[in-house]
């Protein structure tokens, strides 16, 4: 087994091309941040954008700026740009509402064009909101539907021709797994039902073509690896063969045909805007718009390649310094099957966390015993993936983690 040095780490640093963009981000000192796959860190240029909308677009603009500043397109344009990095075209993403609330209404638009099917597919592994959203829609529609939970090697079988909807995340958000979004959209399509796929672990962190891959709905978030701050707001995808024939049920004013003639009767929106409901957050929309024009401007290929390179030497380095400490590699260990993440387990996962997290080593911790590691080559060094396992090993050889300030449950995780 090769023995790895920080040195080995540093000159990666060197040669990396994407090097220079950690420099457009605000990383606080002596702080190692893997936690990108949660919350994303901040862009440089996000403060300035949002003293711009507010100062001058809302102070002096007031409400003019919907029109002079563009504020009203902005879900079309944000869009239009995050359209460029999942493989989409101009016209298929808007963005807008949460990641819940967008997988709500292409759960429902789905259920609406497959309307003589009951079956919803979905990985009961997955995270919760996605389940929830599902299991209170099939309620709402008076339990005309069912929801057959399956985990992945599981998933090609559940397809048959009862199905309408299979909606799936792209990469899991526990394991960092990653599915076929080609094979799974065939073999769904094979048997006529829709795929929506959830993208929150995957835009900004791997290579999507939804188009290549065929896939009919999908949603996404805007918080992670696309950095749109705190609460982002998310997007939603509709393949443009779709577009003239799907509904969904949160009919608001800004998927009318035409808004601003106020009438009293619900007309649909011609192209994507009918996944619209409401009128969105301005302030969020355009810090999650700077978030979106940095990832542009980095070659997406580019950044699968540093990611993938920092998982394997992520697991490497745990191997070589953790040994016997009683951690297990959750992830898959073929970087082709992994997302942007390395995930451990370990029985007392809660309090090594919080102890890595007073070292400044920021990861995040998902019950009951994962412990997530956020790679984000944008902003994540190779020396920092060597000092954080330096860290977590310090932390286990003197068992700093069993100090009991540690075990004390905080509401967010
Ligand atoms: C982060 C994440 C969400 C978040 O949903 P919100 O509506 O923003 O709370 C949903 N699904 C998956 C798979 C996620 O990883």
């Amino acid at each position: 087994m090769t023995v790895f040095t920080r040195d080995d780490f540093l000159k990666l640093d060197h040669q990396d091309p994407l090097a220079p963009f950690r420099n457009e981000f605000h990383i606080p000192q002596g702080v190692i941040y893997m936690d990108g796959n949660s919350l994303g860190a901040m862009p440089k240029a996000t403060p300035r954008r949002v003293r711009e909308v507010t100062e001058r677009q809302w102070a002096q603009g007031l409400i003019k700026s919907w029109n002079t500043a563009d504020w009203f397109h902005a879900p079309r344009r944000i869009g239009d740009k995050i359209a460029a990095i999942i493989g989409a075209e101009q016209g298929e993403v808007v963005a807008t509402d949460s990641t819940g609330i967008n997988l709500f209404k292409a759960i429902s638009a789905a259920l609406m064009v497959n309307a003589d099917r009951s079956v919803i597919v979905m990985e009961g592994s997955n995270f919760p909101t996605d389940n929830y959203m599902a299991q209170g829609l099939v309620e709402f529609l008076g339990h005309r539907h069912r929801i057959r939970f399956v985990e992945k090697e599981g998933i090609m079988d559940a397809m048959d021709d009862r199905v309408a909807v299979v909606c799936l995340t792209d990469v899991h958000y526990k394991t960092g797994h990653r599915l076929d979004m080609q094979a799974i959209t065939a073999r769904a399509h094979r048997h006529g039902a829709l795929t929506v796929w959830d993208l929150c672990h995957s835009a900004g962190a791997v290579p999507v073509d939804l188009n290549d891959a065929g896939a009919d709905f999908a949603v996404g978030c805007g918080y992670k690896y696309l950095n749109g701050g705190p609460g982002a707001p998310a997007f939603i995808f509709v393949a443009k063969r779709h577009q003239d024939r799907v509904k969904q049920p949160l009919t608001g004013w800004w998927s009318h045909r035409a808004p601003f003639e106020f009438t009293r009767d619900y007309e649909i929106a011609e192209g994507i805007n009918r996944m619209l409901s409401g009128t969105q957050p301005i302030l969020s929309l355009c810090a999650l718009e700077v978030g979106v024009d940095l990832m542009a401007r980095a070659d997406i290929h580019r950044i699968r390649e540093k990611s993938k390179q920092m998982g394997d030497l992520f697991i490497a380095a745990v191997e070589q310094q953790c040994d016997g400490y009683g951690f297990a590699i959750v992830s898959p260990r073929n970087a082709d099957e992994r997302g942007s993440q390395v995930s451990l387990s370990h029985k007392n996962g809660y309090a090594i966390m919080q102890a890595l997290i007073e070292r400044g080593v920021i990861g995040d911790f998902r019950a009951p015993e994962i412990l997530r590691f956020g790679l984000t080559p944008l902003y994540l060094r190779y020396a920092d993936v060597w000092d954080a396992v330096e860290i977590l090993s310090d932390i286990m050889a003197r068992q700093i983690w069993k100090d009991p300030k540690y075990h004390v449950r905080q509401a967010v995780t």
